[in-house]
């Protein structure tokens, strides 16, 4: 278990990421510092510790992997993409050994994803490769659990709380961050690019809180 968010971040930076990411798939890794910001906030919100977890569309885990290391009860893996799992187990293991007997391992497309969890936390695809990824991440992440850490790019955000709002999510929390494009898709970026991406805290909203919102 790690006791702090820059200890958290440390572990999270030692994991390796995609290979040759696959632009098609759009392969872009969490940063270590920006999903140790996330994780520990939702670990102090009370939404990692004891709780069944689905990293959807984890690639090499950085997300699920940090949930375990901050007391998750279990983390399902999801990826479409074998290679990516591969190295999110291998991670896994690198970390914690023990903490591979809490992870499961799926490798599947997040539209044929059915199971119920208390809280899903993805780092989807931005939807620019694939029309509307973005959308069908949402849409299975309602499905699976009752509370969703989610990132975006930073322009959709009025279509992503239009989005929460029509089903019956509301975003308790939200953060910016300056995104870099490094080391993923490098072939033909030597900068360091960064994009605007947000992070949605989504939270299901009670049934009567719906009726009352929909009657507004
Ligand atoms: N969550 C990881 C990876 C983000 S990149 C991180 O934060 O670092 C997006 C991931 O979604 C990639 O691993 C990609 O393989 C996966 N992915 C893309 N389309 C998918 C789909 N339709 N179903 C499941 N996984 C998908």
């Amino acid at each position: 278990m790690v006791k702090s968010k820059s200890g958290l971040a440390i572990q999270l930076s030692k994991l390796r990421t995609f290979e040759k990411p696959k632009m098609e798939l759009e392969q872009y890794p969490t940063e270590s510092e920006i999903a140790a910001e996330i994780l520990w906030f939702a670990g102090m919100n009370s939404d990692i510790s004891g709780k069944v977890i689905v990293d959807l569309g984890c690639g090499t885990g950085v997300l699920g992997i940090g949930a375990l290391l901050l007391g998750a009860e279990k983390v399902v893996f999801v990826d479409i993409d074998a290679d990516a799992l591969k190295i999110c187990r291998e991670n896994l293991i690198l970390v914690d050994k023990e903490l591979a007997e809490k992870a499961e391992f799926v490798n599947k497309d997040v539209k044929d994803f059915d199971f119920k969890a208390d809280l899903v936390i993805q780092n989807p695809p931005f939807g620019t490769k694939q029309k509307h990824a973005d959308v069908i991440f949402l849409e299975t992440a309602m499905k699976t659990a009752p509370v969703i850490y989610s990132f975006h790019k930073l322009e959709t955000r009025q279509f992503i709380d239009d989005y929460a709002a029509r089903n019956g999510f509301k975003a308790t929390h939200f953060w910016t961050f300056d995104w870099p494009l490094k080391m993923a898709l490098a072939f033909h970026r030597k900068r360091i690019e960064r994009i605007k991406v947000g992070c949605w805290r989504l939270e299901r909203l009670k049934s009567d809180a719906r009726s009352l919102q929909k009657s507004i």
